[in-house]
């Protein structure tokens, strides 16, 4: 009988940032004391757009994990707001993979190792892009004593820092709430609530949060544990799609600092 073929040792990709503790991560300055508004960004749309590089990753990552599952159609997802939890659950039932620790980690690293590949690749040939405004709103935001900023994103913590460090923006963040923390996106305000605490040693109260997404999904998550929320029509919803949600606030997009300043300070009057 022939041995079982031994899997090739890969060498996951680690974007050589010291992770603080579970959930923080980045080398942002510690947060001042005196911020009373927690502002929690979605990644996909918002922040950035990786021009299906995650969504492809997906795939590369699930196929290279479970090769005997080659030869047959990936099927279509639905990845606006979704966690990538959920995610890995659906395909796992789709393919009739057993759901447990061990083959979630095995995707998982595969997964990481496809990114990490296609953001270069895309780097190399100019693909994917911050979204308009973003850059400047964050560095202006990070000048503020009245603000810390967080992430609230349906990506795994590995999958989001390296999206934020490929398109250097991954600074301005040090904690987040991810899509290995829960698979609902409605439970990670609170879990972005405590990090918040622990990473300033502040609660921050559901009132004085505020989530900017893309998706109905980043309003109904705001809305699951009585935060604010600002909706931006720069992802896979529409401007009209994001209305029927009635978010607080709605902006075509990020591309004008003092109006999104404007509005946050708005929230909080
Ligand atoms: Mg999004």
């Amino acid at each position: 009988m022939k041995p079982p073929k031994r899997r090739r040792k890969r060498k996951i990709p680690d974007p050589g940032i010291a992770r603080l503790r579970p959930g923080g991560f980045l080398n942002s300055r510690i947060p001042v004391s005196q911020a009373d508004k927690l502002l929690l960004f979605d990644i996909d749309g918002t922040l950035v757009d990786t021009e299906g590089a995650g969504l492809g990753s997906l795939e590369d990552g699930f196929f290279n994990a479970f090769p005997h599952c080659r030869g047959k159609d990936f099927p279509p997802l639905d990845l606006g707001g979704a966690t990538d939890g959920s995610v890995v659950a659906f395909l796992f039932e789709h393919f009739e993979i057993d759901d447990h620790d061990g083959h979630r980690e095995l995707f998982f690293d595969e997964y990481i190792i496809a990114l990490d590949g296609r953001m270069g690749d895309f780097r190399n040939r100019g693909k994917g892009r911050v979204l308009p405004g973003v850059p400047e709103l964050l560095r202006e935001l990070e000048q503020r004593d009245d603000c810390l900023m967080g992430l609230l994103t349906g990506n795994i913590e590995a999958g989001a820092r390296l999206k934020l460090r490929y398109f250097e923006i991954d600074h301005h963040f040090c904690f987040g709430a991810y899509g290995n923390d829960h698979p609902l996106r409605n439970e990670l305000g609170p879990i972005a609530i405590d990090r918040a605490e622990g990473m300033s040693g502040q609660r921050f109260e559901p009132q004085r949060t505020v989530i900017i997404g893309d998706t109905l999904k980043d309003i109904a998550c705001a809305r699951a544990f009585g935060a604010h929320v600002i909706a931006v029509a720069t992802g896979g919803a529409s401007y009209e799609q994001l209305e029927s949600g009635k978010p607080d606030v709605l902006l075509t997009d990020l591309a004008k600092t003092d109006e999104v300043a404007s509005a946050i300070d708005s929230l909080f009057q």
